[in-house]
């Protein structure tokens, strides 16, 4: 199970899902609607990156 980070700081954590949204724990990141965005600020799934890229990035 992976993160995924938005650039706002909000993390998509697939083992807990997004309740708040509808999407069950255990939901993986590519299943996600194309439609669906980050709850906090409200960015598309295209402006979330892994949290191993992330970290890279910050190096
Ligand atoms: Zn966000």
């Amino acid at each position: 199970m992976d993160n995924y980070i938005c650039p706002c700081g909000y993390v998509y954590s697939e083992e807990r899902g997004c309740p708040s949204m509808g999407i069950a724990a255990g939901t993986k990141f590519e299943d996600l609607p194309d439609d669906w965005v980050c709850p906090v600020c409200g960015l598309t799934k295209d402006n979330f990156g892994s949290r191993n890229e992330v970290i890279n990035a910050a190096k």
